[in-house]
């Protein structure tokens, strides 16, 4: 067992967790970066990204992960093949965090990047033509299916705000929910149904994602009437799973506030989350937004933060020792 000391810990490798360590390491904080089981985030389970700012030609996800690593390690950070599964916070800074390897991390400030995972429906199909017709993000996919038909699945929020911002680039949008009433609130409701573009099946399931993974990507769903159990297929192009996501928050579950759905509660505009010295940055703490540029963001202003909270600390200490 080893013990890890650093100015700056950060848990989770994506858009977040590495800018915070590039910011971080050029403030000389020497950030530590726990990568966890996705290094790189989720991008690295997409393949072209259009709207990473600074690129004209579209460039691929995992491409542009290895990039952000890379500036991190060049400005000094140290990444570490590990997973928290544990962290202590309640005794304040140093923070202490666990690692899966039996290792131990302990940093002065503690940014949280953890990130969130789209839910998905487990059906066969989904995973096999992920991007390739199938996504779970309309904002960073709906343009690759502009001209064409297209569905959403869910009856949310998400789902309706999916449905609706996918008119900007298809005439032939469905939404696809399992029940005859959608979940979603009503203001969402009456904007969705006085849409011409949009169309709703009700009472679907989907059951599969039909077609060429390596050829021409999704060509139909199969779908289960969930009220007589009539199976029929749905012609379309591009499916967007929109059933919600999850926070990787489990970690911090009674330790740091979070909101209903599990997201990180942090003071409105900051990354500053009700304990001093500990950030939450990117889609952890973000329902909103969820983009890269976004948690990025967040990211910067983490490690912005976090360097404040240290010099405030030092200069405290050294008005103690005087
Ligand atoms: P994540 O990228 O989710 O990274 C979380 C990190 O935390 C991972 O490295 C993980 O290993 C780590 N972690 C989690 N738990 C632990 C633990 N216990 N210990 C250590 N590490 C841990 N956005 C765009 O802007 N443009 C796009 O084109 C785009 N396309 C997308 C396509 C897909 C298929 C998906 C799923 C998302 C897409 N997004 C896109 C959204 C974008 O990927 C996210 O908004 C962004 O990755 C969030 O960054 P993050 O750093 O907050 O978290
Ligand atoms: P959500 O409210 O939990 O809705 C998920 C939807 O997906 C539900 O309609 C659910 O169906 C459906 N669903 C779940 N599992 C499914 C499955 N296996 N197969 C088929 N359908 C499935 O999730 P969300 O829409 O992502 O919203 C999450 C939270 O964020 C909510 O609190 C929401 O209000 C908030 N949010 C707010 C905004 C906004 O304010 N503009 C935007 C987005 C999200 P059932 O209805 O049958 O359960």
């Amino acid at each position: 067992m080893t013990t890890h000391t650093t100015r700056m810990l950060i848990i989770g490798s994506g858009p977040a967790g590495l800018s915070a360590a590039i910011y971080g390491a050029r403030a000389m904080m020497e950030p530590i970066v726990v990568q966890g089981l996705q290094p790189g985030g989720q991008l690295t389970i997409t393949t072209d990204v259009e709207n990473y700012p600074g690129f004209k030609d579209v460039i691929q996800g995992p491409w542009l992960m290895q990039e952000m690593q890379a500036q991190a390690e060049h400005v000094g950070t140290r990444m570490m093949w590990d997973t928290i599964v544990s962290v202590e916070l309640d005794q304040g800074s140093p923070f202490r965090a666990i690692g899966d390897s039996g290792d131990v991390y302990e940093g002065e400030t503690l940014v949280i990047a953890t990130g969130a995972q789209a839910k998905w429906l487990g059906v066969p199909g989904e995973m096999e033509l992920g991007g390739k017709g199938v996504s779970a993000c309309a904002t960073c996919d709906g343009f690759f299916y502009r001209g064409k038909k297209v569905a959403v699945i869910g009856g949310g929020n998400t789902a309706v705000e999916e449905a609706l911002y996918l008119t900007n680039h298809s005439d032939d949008v469905t939404l696809i929910h399992r029940r005859g009433e959608l979940r979603a609130e009503k203001i969402l409701q009456e904007r969705l149904f006085a849409n011409p573009k949009i169309a709703v099946l009700w009472n679907k399931a989907v059951e599969r994602f039909a077609g060429d993974p390596l050829g021409g990507g999704l060509t139909h769903l199969e779908l289960r009437d969930t009220v007589t159990g009539a199976l029929s297929e749905f012609a379309t192009q591009g499916a967007f799973v929109a059933i919600g996501h999850a926070p990787a928050t489990e970690l911090f579950q009674g330790k740091l506030a979070m909101d209903a759905n599990g997201y990180l509660a942090v003071e409105p505009g900051t990354p500053k989350t009700a304990i001093p010295g500990v950030f939450a940055c990117g889609d952890v703490m973000d329902h909103t937004y969820r983009q890269a540029v976004t948690a990025a963001g967040t990211g910067c202003m983490a490690a912005l933060d976090a360097e404040r909270f240290l010099a405030t600390l030092e200069f405290a200490r050294q008005e103690a020792a005087e």
